[in-house]
């Protein structure tokens, strides 16, 4: 019987996180790098590494055609592609699924349908979910904006149906910034997402982004993890996240648990995702979008439900069942994760790359890292600025919050800068600590900072 073997198609992170599973499961694994990663920690870890292209991602981590090669050559019958890049295209899921390799994610059919922001929300609705009130699918034009603008009423949002990552959206405040903003937004998204489609929500002042983890294997065994709370974004996108909320009650928990698993099953779901939620003060909830892939913020659910969501993933596509229930499903525990990224807080958080010449990583009972620096390695400019994830994990949140300060206070990144201090002290805030924060709380604290 042919071995089972992985390629990676990703770089980072998370790609060390998807070594780790398939080493510990007995899998072979091929990592996939670009010129200027030629000396990152994926490309040591694997057992065999490619280069598929130069520094910019267009001509590597996303050149389907050298990453299809790559594994065909290299005797893979797998791709996992993490998160970002290609792990929501569902052109490449099509590709490697025609090409006889098992894409690990869901269907190229159900990304299809759930990858398209607007679509999913369709979907949602006929399912009885919640959706922010919004237009009825894509706008086609400024007429068609300002008539679903003046139906809902300002302030509104314009997303990207392909958008991610917290880029794709603009906030737009009246009719005359709608005038203004709206073939940009166009344009933008597709220069960014290669699709100019847009759609239109209601905007909803200072919501809570509360997500479901779900899991689902190919015999229709579907199960929700829980939620993460994932409020504390800077321009939508998230800086630190936790699990369980602080704000979810059991109820709630239920409620929020069978709409993502309703959705899931409207589409029949594969493999992991993500259904993620606006709530508000009243606890009512409205569906926003599926992350049909593994998230930055995994590790968070994994700490409090004792899951390795990476493993998961890898013995769902090779057809293993799901080995528990919705009722053998216990959160215990507390976690916490800070993404510490390469970026200049005194530039407008603009992305730092650099050399790093020196790291200290924190330890300890409670405390994971999810990184790939090292001391000497050089943060190439080309990618995503995020370096390490801190993750703590107690019985209670108080506990972990201190765990936390601590850990933040001996975890040393010197040479370039990065947006540690920011973390530290919102370790310190007192509606953080209290639990009373919802997607506003970063921008009016990056405020109250700046005052003093
Ligand atoms: P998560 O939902 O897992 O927190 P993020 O929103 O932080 O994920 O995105 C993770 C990574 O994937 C980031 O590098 C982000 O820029 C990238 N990303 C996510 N969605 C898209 C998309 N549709 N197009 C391009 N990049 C994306
Ligand atoms: P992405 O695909 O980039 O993750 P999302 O649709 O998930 O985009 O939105 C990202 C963030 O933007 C959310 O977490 C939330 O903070 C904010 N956001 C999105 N939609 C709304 C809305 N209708 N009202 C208020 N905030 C929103
Ligand atoms: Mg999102």
């Amino acid at each position: 019987m042919m071995q089972n073997k992985i390629l990676i198609a990703n770089r980072g992170e998370i790609a060390l996180r998807i070594i780790r599973a398939c080493k510990e499961l007995g899998i072979g694994c091929v990592a996939i790098y670009s010129n200027s990663d030629e000396n990152s920690l994926h490309v040591k870890f694997a057992d065999e590494a490619i280069c598929v292209g130069p520094a910019h991602a267009s001509e590597s981590y996303l050149n389907m055609n050298n990453i299809i090669s790559a594994a065909v050559s290299t005797g893979c019958n797998a791709i996992h592609p993490g998160y970002g890049f290609l792990a929501e295209n569902d052109k490449f899921a099509t590709i490697v699924e025609k090409c006889n390799l098992k894409f690990i994610g869901p269907t190229s059919d159900a990304m299809a349908k759930l990858g398209n922001k607007s679509m999913a929300r369709r979907i949602a609705k006929e399912v009885d979910i919640p959706i922010v009130e919004g237009s009825d699918g894509p706008v086609e034009d400024l007429a068609a904006a300002i008539t679903v603008a003046k139906h809902i009423g300002y302030p509104i949002l314009i997303k990207a149906v392909s958008g991610g990552g917290g880029k794709g959206i603009s906030i737009i405040k009246n009719e005359e910034e709608l005038v203004r903003l709206f073939d940009l937004t166009r344009h933008e998204a597709e220069a960014n997402f290669g699709n100019s489609q847009v759609y239109i929500e209601k905007y909803i002042e200072n919501p809570r982004h509360i997500e479901v983890q779900i899991i689902a294997d190919a015999y229709g065994n579907m199960v929700h993890l829980g939620e993460r709370d994932c409020s504390i974004q800077r321009r939508n996108q998230k800086m630190i996240e936790e699990a369980p909320s602080p704000f979810v009650n059991e109820k709630l928990r239920g409620m929020l648990g069978a709409a993502a698993v309703r959705l899931a099953r409207a589409v029949g779901y594969q493999n992991i995702g993500t259904v993620e939620f606006l709530v508000d003060k009243d606890g009512n909830y409205y569906f926003m979008e599926v992350n049909a892939r593994i998230q930055v913020e995994h590790p968070v659910t994994e700490m409090v439900t004792g899951v390795d969501l990476v493993k998961e993933q890898i013995r769902i596509a090779y057809r293993s069942e799901l080995p528990f229930r919705q009722e053998d499903v216990n959160l215990s525990g507390h976690a916490l994760e800070c993404r510490l990224n390469a970026e200049d807080p005194s530039l407008n958080f603009r992305p730092a790359p650099g050399l790093i010449r020196n790291v200290v990583l924190p330890g300890g009972p409670g405390v994971r890292l999810d990184t790939h620096i090292y001391n000497n390695y050089e943060v190439p400019p080309y990618y995503d600025s995020l370096l390490v994830k801190l993750i703590t994990y107690a019985p209670t949140r108080k506990e972990t919050i201190r765990k936390m300060r601590v850990a933040l206070e001996q975890l040393i990144v010197d040479g370039v800068k990065t947006n540690i201090e920011i973390l530290y002290l919102i370790m310190h805030n007192t509606n953080f600590v209290r639990g009373v924060y919802d997607t506003g709380f970063v921008r009016d604290f990056l405020e109250t900072i700046k005052g003093e």
